[in-house]
């Protein structure tokens, strides 16, 4: 497991290569508080999990027969992938599964801003079901899977080895700094133009509180709310009519 954290202040913290502790994006969060550091990984991540006290399980409370049943498939199919691509069991309804046959359950991301113009990003994931032993994803490389300053906070999910090619989440930022566009265009230009299809997706809000949700996959799960009571859910791209903005 995986995750990382930034602010708009461009503080940030990010752990890797985690096999026990419950919560990454709370250890990420203490690296980024309480280190002079920025990323620690594997068993310095670990060690210090256990300094700061966070909450641990045994690894194989993570070691499901779902997940083991996922990684045999993977294995058997020689695929690394997102996630899984089949449902597991007959009656389990099939899971969404986007152009390449992955599905988008693995990472969970989230950008925020307050009414003060604070934002921050933060992401978290298992990775790839079968990726090689040591694999470190986009998930916590600041500027590629997560990213935030004064103008915007980014949080990116898919093929991981594209977005740290493209440094996803700090392209919508630099495009927003240097070409002064809004985050609107800016993401849409990185997702449409600049990262291969069937790649990417990302969230991202503006410290003017402008919120972008585009996509190059099949669909992508994500969810933004307002204080003033604005709220919208989707999977798929939203149609024109319904004022989408995922191209
Ligand atoms: N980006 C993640 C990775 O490559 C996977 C995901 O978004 O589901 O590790």
């Amino acid at each position: 497991m995986e995750a990382c954290i930034m602010d708009d202040k461009k503080r940030c913290g990010a752990v890797s290569g985690l096999t026990t502790v419950v919560n990454p994006i709370s250890l990420a969060r203490l690296v980024m508080e309480k280190t002079p550091h920025i990323y620690l990984a594997f068993d310095g991540a670990e060690a210090f999990a256990r300094e700061q006290g966070v909450e641990t399980l045994d690894s194989s409370h993570f070691i499901t027969p779902d997940n083991v049943e996922r990684l045999n498939k993977a294995k058997e199919a020689k695929r690394v992938q997102i996630d899984y691509t089949q449902p597991l069991h007959k009656d389990k309804k099939e899971e969404t599964p986007d152009a390449d046959g992955d599905s988008k359950l693995g990472t969970v991301g989230c950008v925020a801003v307050d009414s003060f113009g604070n934002l921050a990003s933060a992401t978290s994931t298992g990775g790839f079901v079968n990726k090689m032993v040591g694999r470190i994803g986009d998930t916590p490389i600041i500027g590629a899977g997560t990213y935030a300053n004064n103008l915007c906070a980014v949080s990116a999910t898919g093929k991981g080895e594209a977005i740290i090619r493209g440094t996803v989440a700090r392209d919508v930022a630099a495009l927003m700094e240097f070409k002064g566009v809004s985050l609107k265009e800016a993401a849409a230009y990185v997702v449409e133009e600049s990262t291969p299809k069937g790649n990417v997706g990302l969230i991202a809000v503006s410290a003017a509180g402008e919120v972008t949700m585009p996509f190059n996959t099949t669909g992508m799960f994500r969810a933004c709310a307002t204080e003033d009571g604005y709220s919208e859910i989707g999977i798929w791209p939203n149609s024109v009519e319904n004022g989408g903005d995922n191209h």
